[in-house]
């Protein structure tokens, strides 16, 4: 008994001694300060050098610029290594993306993405690469890494001490900025990462902004709105609940879904509410183009190390996932792709699809934890911020809420993330844009639609649609004042001449070119302001405008 004991402790000295093989310039900064900071834009690309130098299995290339100057490095592991998206191609094997850094505040997914590609690398994770190419941008957000300051995101209670901010330099939200693409990291990110590489899965990782739920990290997929419902029901019904699982049992974590806990609905909370469906975020729009995307928020007044420790397991788990159903997802993602195709050639002038959603109930949480809150009798008025009515007491009576230090499991929690349509809109066979509007082709080009010009006249039948009313924001959102409009469709036809642009609508992209130029469309480009000059030159001031962009059903 002695001499086994001894054994296995020597076993498991081994063991110890066996995963403590990497050089010190393979732990990361908060490893190295007690979690007390974060890295540094050239401590990124030191370990990115290092881990190039040390192994066979990697390929860096660069995403772009930022405004600064900055190359956004990607790191491309497989085994073997794949120095291309051909030889990706060749492999078989389907590409999985993960990013970190989009919001430069939010950063413990840039130091978790150092740590596993040392762990893929050099540790215990090569077996991910046994069945899919792993791809890593772990600072997307450059310039504005190294913007330090402190309590630029209070809930995380200064840990680190100091991160970056929020937007990028050219002082817009990188998650807003899906649809419009005005940051060089977007059309960085469409260009050379989601046309180039083609990955099937887009994880993108953040930290989130206070609910006080009781999950070190909560996540959503990619909402199911215009798109193909597949690569949603994987990610829904398949890959969540088993990562989720996982990652309970491997590591007492406790992950969940993303939501707003509205206090005001009173205490005991009976619903969860969770964000806007819009493709202008980036994980929404890959189901617009038949991918998988998954939003990971880590636990905002978690310590770093800790948000480090559940955004390793989520990551770790879903590529253990992908690693053994990587075929099944591209499968899936290919069917999206080729049912977009055939609804648009079987179905065009028949079927509607959603152009505007709202948030509806989609089922309920069976079991829910959420931190306990305690109500309490108000003395002093500048402290509580809920009234008793809010919390369903008696009108007059001083009871409020303060949050406890309890975890509870709350029962039957509604969950407010299923998207019904409020608008729905004819699906066409394509769209002709006049020449005048060339920058609507190249916009629809830089997402990375098929645009062709005209080489001769088209006669075409479709739909012109009349704008009523041209409604625009006061309040301004990422630098626009966003605009909606109002007004009706009206069979007809039309002749579009030589020079004119065509889109044909069975391509790949169907969907996302389809939510990106029904006027009426909630996220398109008429909300950014794309058409405001067009609308204003042709007189919406004193009365309707024919939208300029047309709808057919059928080319002659
Ligand atoms: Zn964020």
């Amino acid at each position: 008994m002695k001499r086994l004991l001894l054994f296995t402790f020597a076993l498991s000295l081994f063991v110890i001694h066996a995963n403590a093989q990497y050089t010190q310039d393979l732990i990361t900064t908060p490893e190295k300060t007690q979690y007390t900071q974060t890295s540094m834009y050239a401590d990124v690309v030191d370990f990115i050098k290092t881990v190039e130098a040390n192994s066979d299995l990697v390929h860096v290339e660069s995403m772009g610029k930022s405004l600064e100057g900055k190359d956004i490095p990607v790191v491309v592991m497989a085994d073997p290594k794949v120095s291309s998206p051909k030889e990706a191609k060749v492999s078989g094997k389907p590409v999985m993306y993960i990013q970190g850094n989009i919001h430069s505040g939010e950063v413990e997914g840039k130091e978790v993405l150092q740590v596993m590609m040392r762990e893929i690398l050099f540790g215990d994770k090569k077996h991910l690469l046994d069945n899919q190419i792993i791809i890593f941008a772990p600072i997307y957000n450059t310039d504005s890494n190294d913007k330090l300051d402190v309590e630029v995101r209070r809930s995380q209670e200064g840990s680190p001490e100091k991160t970056g901010v929020r937007a990028n330099s050219q002082g817009w939200d990188l998650n807003r900025d899906g649809i419009k693409m005005e940051t060089l990291e977007t059309n960085a990110l469409v260009t050379n990462i989601l046309m180039k590489w083609d990955p099937e899965i887009l994880v993108d990782l953040h930290t989130t902004n206070g609910t006080w739920h009781g999950y070190s990290l909560t996540w959503a997929p990619s909402y199911h709105t215009s798109g193909e419902k597949g690569p949603y029901d994987m990610t829904w019904d398949k890959l969540l609940p088993e990562v989720t699982k996982n990652v309970e049992e491997k590591y007492d974590v406790f992950i969940g879904p993303y939501g707003y806990q509205n206090l005001r609905d009173g205490w005991p909370v009976t619903a969860i509410y969770t964000y806007n469906h819009h493709p202008r975020y980036i994980v929404n729009q890959m189901g617009l183009r038949n991918k998988i995307g998954i939003l990971s928020e880590a636990f905002a007044h978690e310590r770093l190390y800790q948000r480090m420790n559940s955004t390793h397991a989520f990551v770790t788990e879903i590529l253990e996932f992908t690693n053994k159903h990587g075929k099944e997802i591209a499968a899936v993602n290919d069917k999206a792709e080729r049912d977009a195709i055939n609804l648009v050639k079987t179905q065009a002038g028949k079927v509607k699809k959603g152009v505007r959603f709202e948030m509806v109930y989609l089922e309920d949480i069976p079991n829910y934890r959420s931190y306990e809150y305690i109500p309490y009798i108000e003395t002093d008025s500048s402290t509580g911020y809920l009234s008793a009515e809010d919390m369903g007491y008696a009108s007059g009576s001083d009871v409020k809420l303060v949050r406890g230090q309890k975890i509870v499991t709350l029962h039957g929690i509604k969950n407010y993330s299923g998207f019904k349509a409020t608008v729905e809109s004819t699906l066409p066979r394509g769209y002709l844009i006049p020449a005048e509007l060339s920058y609507i082709a190249e916009h629809l080009e830089k997402q990375g639609a098929v645009v062709k010009k005209l080489t001769k006249t088209v006669h075409a039948t479709g739909e012109a649609f009349e704008v009523t009313e041209f409604n625009k924001s006061r309040r301004q959102f990422e630098k626009h004042n966003m605009v909606s409009v109002e007004g009706e469709y009206a069979p007809v036809s039309k002749t579009f001449e030589a020079g004119d642009y065509w889109v044909d609508l069975a391509q790949p992209l169907a969907n996302l070119i389809f939510y990106t130029l029904e006027p009426q469309s909630d996220d398109g480009l008429v909300v950014w302001n794309f058409f405001d000059e067009y609308f204003e030159e042709n007189g919406i001031d004193n009365g309707s405008v024919e939208y300029p962009v047309f709808k057919y059903f059928e080319l002659k």
